[in-house]
């Protein structure tokens, strides 16, 4: 059996050069062809060279394009990382902050403060996290190299447009590896689409300017179906052996005819004697905690079509204007941890010499796979997953 002793003072970095010159010489030709294609989507030439003249592939961003989920996150893991009291706290305080910008938002696109703010925490932490990617490396390497070269091409081209058009800084330009940037993390097109200036500079700045990014969250949700004055929806409490067969996002009934069979709100309360159509989400199954969700849900979740993410946001838009953590807890013994909880994680690790890099909170392949060791070190089931028991146990180990 491999074993790997854990030796405290000999911690040593490891760097592999990686040759790409193959590489180079496809993404020289294939920008050549590109230069023509730009052209015919409104790009101008010197727009083009000036702003792919020093360009080079970065192909991790093709590793990125392939990786299957070696893990899939469970629900309580994703909520206790994304709605943590710190963002509560952060998100609070830039209600405060930008109380009229928010108030003028709501007045002029009918979506309330908490709920674009709850947008900004979740995508960009508040502007905390772009995305450090320059987005013309990204998107010119996902045009020349991978799967899905047509639509990246697209979005390339785009993004040539909105320097061309000067909206933002050419070097502030950098975001995911896929290509969303600023405090809305916008793909190119969407930008194209829905980003406003609200500021009144005639630009459209996602990134320096936090009035435009947060009118144009606003606009996002209206265009996509925001009704002023109905909420996403609310936690409710399921009654025991109710035929669950058209549970789900989409299979929406009156809230009407759901009190008729039975169901509450969670804190006790009865449902809206209201007619607005709302599905009932099992997120974690009959076990866990159940929604009903309206079509301002389904607002939320074409930001990023996720029910997870949806959930994230109606969750911390909820925690924003004072409102309790679920009141049903999630069918598990090992709950989630929050970013600080995963930072502390991190820190042990370190201490324990992995080579997982800064403790930023970002469960990585890197943590998971120190912590497959570590737990195996343990007694515990070696599967990677930061939880509130590895936590427990790296503790326990280090004398806390
Ligand atoms: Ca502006």
């Amino acid at each position: 059996m491999p074993f790997r002793p854990v030796v405290l003072a000999a911690c040593v970095a490891l760097s592999l050069p990686l040759s790409a010159s193959a590489d180079e010489a496809v993404f020289a030709s294939c920008l050549a062809s590109l230069r023509a294609e730009a052209q015919t989507k409104g790009v101008r030439a010197d727009t083009f060279d000036t702003h792919t003249a020093a360009l080079a592939p970065d192909m991790a961003v093709i590793g990125f394009l392939d990786a299957q989920p070696e893990f899939v996150t469970p629900i309580w893991d994703y909520l206790a990382a994304l709605v943590d009291e710190e963002r509560v706290a952060d998100g609070r305080a830039m209600l405060a902050q930008w109380k009229e910008v928010l108030a003028e938002v709501e007045r002029r696109y009918g979506v309330d403060a908490e709920t674009v703010v709850a947008v900004w925490g979740v995508e960009s932490n508040y502007g905390r996290n772009f995305g450090s990617r320059p987005l013309l490396t990204s998107l010119s390497t996902l045009s020349c190299f991978g799967r899905r070269q047509a639509f990246f091409r697209g979005e390339f081209f785009t993004t040539l447009k909105i320097l061309q058009e000067g909206h933002v800084a050419p070097e502030r330009l950098t975001g995911s590896w896929a290509g969303a940037f600023g405090h809305t993390q916008f793909m190119p097109s969407t930008f194209m689409r829905l980003a406003v200036d609200f500021d009144g500079d005639g630009r459209r700045d996602l990134i320096d300017s936090v009035p435009d990014a947060l009118a144009s969250t606003a606009n996002f949700l209206k265009r996509a179906g925001w009704q002023k004055a109905l909420p996403w929806g609310f936690e409710v409490s399921v009654p025991r052996g109710m035929d669950l067969a058209d549970a789900g996002r989409r299979n929406k009934q009156p809230m009407a005819e759901w009190a008729a069979r039975g169901l509450r709100r969670a804190d006790g309360g009865a449902l809206p004697a209201s007619g607005a159509p709302s599905g009932l989400l099992l997120p974690a199954g009959r076990g866990g905690p159940a929604f009903l969700v309206t079509r301002n849900f389904d607002a939320l979740y074409s930001y990023n079509a996720a029910e997870s993410y949806g959930l994230a946001i109606a969750h911390l838009s909820d925690r924003l204007r004072g409102g309790a953590p679920f009141a049903t807890p999630w069918p598990t013994d090992d709950p989630g941890l929050s970013r600080a909880e995963r930072r502390e994680l991190q820190q042990l690790l370190i201490a324990r010499c992995h080579d997982i890099g800064e403790p930023d909170g970002m469960i990585g392949a890197r943590t998971r796979e120190a912590l497959k060791l570590e737990q195996a070190l343990l007694g515990l089931p070696a599967d990677g997953r930061a939880g509130q028991r590895a936590l427990r146990a790296l503790r326990a180990a280090a004398g806390r």
